[in-house]
């Protein structure tokens, strides 16, 4: 028995594959009832999506992946059922897609020095226009052979230590989480378990994430084990967060991430979605 809710999902407005209108019709034959696009860093493919969903008869809900610098390191919190029109919203990610264009460039010139010429071009074919992420770069090397797949791209050319890697500073927590409120929404940490955190650094995490006003945890998520979401479920309870779920589908190129694909809640979670006044999927199913 699936959930229902998939609240974590890609198009091609960021590294998605799939249009925001192939994305609704895929999520609802799926039989997903309520979806979040949460493209990253941006919002442009939402009211595409809006539009598709009324069409297919589901819900989409407003959603953005925003990235996040804490302690040095790359969080992503998942703001979701927000305003996405909000001007203040819109003036923060659009510092982050400005920072996306630099880091590109400069992405490029990196893999230039270690041989490999034009991944600025390569990286933005596989890319809609709307932003340039580490994905379109991974693509494109995976087609001109540089590396067999995705993985292996990012583990010998796109993270920490490897040439194609550039630093920087994100937003801040406390800016993505003020975004997202002043908006009207919620913002939840995007698959905790994926880290590589020891539990009392993701456990600081939590605790400054909640004091800055966060409203709850991804318990599940489409990269996590069966123990990640209960250990997950076990952090919500502890600091009084809600529990979110998403899939976080880029397409089916990456076919061990189904849409909708979602086990329930474990036990004790209190759902993000109890005070959005949705009338429950299994209701409505029945
Ligand atoms: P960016 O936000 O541009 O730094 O790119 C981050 C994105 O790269 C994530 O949202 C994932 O979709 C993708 N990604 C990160 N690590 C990996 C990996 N090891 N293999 C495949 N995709 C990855
Ligand atoms: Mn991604
Ligand atoms: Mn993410
Ligand atoms: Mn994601």
């Amino acid at each position: 028995m699936f959930l229902g809710y998939d609240l974590h999902s890609h198009s091609t407005a960021s590294d998605g594959t799939l249009t925001p209108t192939a994305l609704v019709r895929a999520a609802a034959a799926a039989g997903v009832k309520v979806l979040a696009l949460t493209d990253h860093d941006n919002t442009a493919g939402i009211d595409e999506a809006q539009l598709a969903a009324r069409e297919s008869g589901i819900q989409l809900l407003p959603g953005v992946e925003i990235s996040v610098t804490w302690e040095r390191q790359t969080v992503h919190l998942v703001g979701l059922n927000f305003d996405h029109k909000n001007s203040a919203l819109q003036d923060g990610l659009k510092a982050l897609q400005a920072f996306r264009v630099g880091r590109a460039e400069e992405i490029a010139l990196r893999l230039g020095k270690a041989g490999i010429p034009d991944a600025l071009e390569g990286a933005r074919s596989f890319s809609n226009g709307w932003l340039v992420s580490r994905t379109h770069f991974a693509r494109f090397l995976v087609k001109i052979g540089v590396m067999p797949d995705m993985r292996k791209v990012f583990r010998h050319y796109l993270v920490h230590g490897k040439p194609g890697y550039v630093p920087g500073e994100w937003a801040s927590l406390e800016q993505a989480i003020g975004w997202i409120t002043d908006a009207g929404g919620q913002t939840v940490i995007a698959h905790p378990a994926r880290y590589r955190m020891t539990r009392s650094k993701l456990r600081r995490l939590i605790k400054a994430f909640a004091a800055a006003g966060g409203a709850g945890l991804e318990v599940v998520s489409g990269s996590h084990s069966r123990d990640d979401c209960f250990n997950m479920a076990r952090h919500a309870k502890d600091f009084g967060l809600l529990a979110s779920a998403g899939s976080d589908y880029h397409g089916p190129e990456h076919p061990w991430i189904e849409l909708g694909r979602l086990p329930q809640l474990p036990d004790g979670c209190v759902p993000i979605w109890r005070d959005w006044g949705i009338s429950s999927p299994q209701a409505r199913a029945i």
